[in-house]
């Protein structure tokens, strides 16, 4: 049964602001107005891995100017939310910490791309033993939910695609990953329902993973199809609505509700 009673929201979206994004932030509001979404947050890339290809690319001024200029444009047609995923480590926690102190955002995104310095790239096999791997990466998830820097954690199990097929993700990390969820429901951070994968697949995280949260007592969700262009915008967004309401869960409560 389709899902109704929530607003279609697309809140994990990436113009040309980012580094890797390939359409204008004026296109993709454009996209949204035809596929009726009620609701868009641009969620840009902002780095502090000196390495990583976005390190210093995203400019605040350009964006903030960007995002002003649709929300006139768009005013009744449209809301626009301004947010931002950051690449969270514990050792730039000051420094994200530092730079957010003069602006002004909608809603952070905390995601983890990064193991050791080495980048999660899709298609790319890292090389670190898996059980070593999920380890950290969920151990920095647990510290961003710990952070109190982020409203929303992104894609919260990434690290499922760089892993092969036949390790049990899950019980390697469960009580890790029970912590991060510990942290999520008591510092209210919402856990993203992020349908980048193909829609035969589960989302980001998979469905056993959102019941995990349910577990645990998390109510926050948000969902995005971090898109990188009007192509994907809004794609898989019902479907993780509807896997979502078939999960059952006791209360839901959007980003922004
Ligand atoms: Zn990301
Ligand atoms: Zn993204």
């Amino acid at each position: 049964m389709p899902v109704v009673s929530w607003r279609l929201v697309d809140y994990h979206v990436h113009s040309t602001q980012s580094v890797d994004g390939r359409s204008s932030l004026d296109e993709i509001c454009s996209r949204a107005v035809e596929l009726k979404l009620d609701e868009i947050g641009f969620c840009e890339h902002v780095d502090f891995e000196p390495d990583d290809p976005g390190f210093g690319f995203f400019d605040y001024r350009r964006y903030s100017e960007a995002i002003d200029r649709a929300r006139a444009r768009y005013a009744d047609r449209l809301t626009i939310r301004k947010g931002a995923e950051i690449d969270y480590s514990l050792e730039s926690e000051n420094q994200i910490r530092t730079w957010l102190e003069d602006k002004d955002f909608d809603f952070l995104v905390g995601s983890i791309h990064y193991v050791d310095h080495i980048a999660l790239d899709l298609g790319k096999e890292i090389d670190i033993p898996p059980r070593a791997v999920v380890s950290k990466y969920y151990t920095k998830v647990s510290q961003a939910a710990e952070s109190r820097l982020f409203n929303v954690i992104g894609h919260f199990d990434f690290i499922r695609s760089y892993i092969p097929s036949g390790y049990d993700l899950a019980s390697i990390a469960s009580d890790i990953i029970d912590r991060a969820f510990e942290r999520m429901v008591s510092n209210g951070v919402h856990l993203e329902i992020n349908s980048r994968r193909k829609l035969d697949r589960d989302p980001f995280p998979s469905r056993r993973l959102i019941l995990q949260y349910l577990d645990k007592g998390g109510e926050l969700f948000s969902f995005g199809s971090d898109a990188h262009s009007t192509r994907s915008l809004g794609v898989g967004i019902r479907q993780s609505m509807d896997l979502l309401h078939s999960l059952r869960p006791k209360a839901v409560h959007l980003l922004f509700d």
